[in-house]
């Protein structure tokens, strides 16, 4: 394997990648600290195929942290995490470092699950075309030709086909947002990663970013959202988990969590007034 010639023979013990579960995404046990801050305290979550789930909880609970873990942005110092059949060992022995794991398998994994951000995160300097081809080009080596053609079939997926040749700065939040999407759907990932996808629109933006999210949760595709848009959550998850101060306070569906859920501290986040 490619990793058998990058990684010295210390690694051999510690096989990173394994097969596993047939669950797109499965978190186990995870922990990750920012210096003495234990942000994640074993948390665990598993995501079927074709389901959304919907993370919710107060401001600093830790719900970007685990998002970004999912996608390995962040890297857990203890647990496992399986992504799409390969699971992945976090020892905190050895921090920063997943062990056996090389640059391309980390681009492999993370092509299989792509996020979208509060922020867009669009390239400034490139057009929208530019911006979905890039990642396709350049970590799945397709052609420039397929790479459009991939591009120009979500841009029409997500409204945007007629701004292809934009920049950024000249589209609204909504629209850029969209086009953020078709980015990541370009990838082909088994999952989509939204982290309050709406947070940073106008509220007369919302909606149009909101009915796209929509129609992706019924064509089939398997999602995580953190989000505070509760009627939303409700709407379209097939599972709700409530983070709590680094752990998973309450996991259910949407029903367990929004109507008289057990757990006080949930009850209180999703109907403050009650
Ligand atoms: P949420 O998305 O639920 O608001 P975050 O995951 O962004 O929460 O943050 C959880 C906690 O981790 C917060 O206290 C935040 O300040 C801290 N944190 C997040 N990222 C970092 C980082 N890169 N370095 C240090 N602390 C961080
Ligand atoms: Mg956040």
């Amino acid at each position: 394997s490619p990793n058998a010639n990058s990684s010295p023979d210390t690694h051999s013990s510690h096989a990173a990648l394994s097969s596993s579960t047939a669950m797109p995404v499965e978190a186990r046990h995870l922990v990750k600290r920012f210096g003495d801050l234990e942000v994640l305290r074993d948390v665990s979550l598993q995501v079927g195929e074709g389901s959304v789930t919907s993370i919710i909880g107060a401001s600093g609970s830790g719900k970007s942290t685990l998002l970004r873990c999912l996608n390995l942005l962040e890297r857990p110092v203890q647990g496992e995490l399986t992504i799409a059949d390969e699971t992945i060992r976090f020892d905190r022995n050895r921090q920063g470092d997943i062990v056996g794991l090389d640059r391309r398998q980390l681009q492999r994994l993370r092509a299989r699950v792509s996020m979208v951000f509060q922020q867009f995160n669009l390239w400034p300097h490139l057009t929208v075309l530019g911006n979905i081809t890039e990642a396709p080009m350049r970590v799945q080596k397709l052609s420039r030709k397929r790479a459009i053609q991939r591009a120009d079939h979500y841009l029409e997926r997500v409204g945007m086909a007629d701004k292809r040749d934009s920049y950024p700065a000249f589209l609204s939040g909504g629209q850029q947002q969209r086009v953020a999407i078709a980015r990541a759907l370009a990838m082909e990932p088994r999952v989509l990663l939204f982290d309050e996808p709406t947070s940073a629109l106008d509220p007369e933006r919302v909606s149009e970013v909101l009915s796209v999210i929509r129609s992706l949760a019924d064509e089939g595709r398997t999602m995580v959202m953190v989000t505070h848009e509760m009627a939303f959550a409700q709407e379209v998850s097939d599972q709700v988990v409530f983070l709590d101060r680094g752990v998973v306070g309450m996991a259910g569906t949407p029903q367990d969590i929004f109507e008289g859920s057990h757990n006080e501290r949930c009850r209180r986040f999703v109907s403050p007034a009650a």
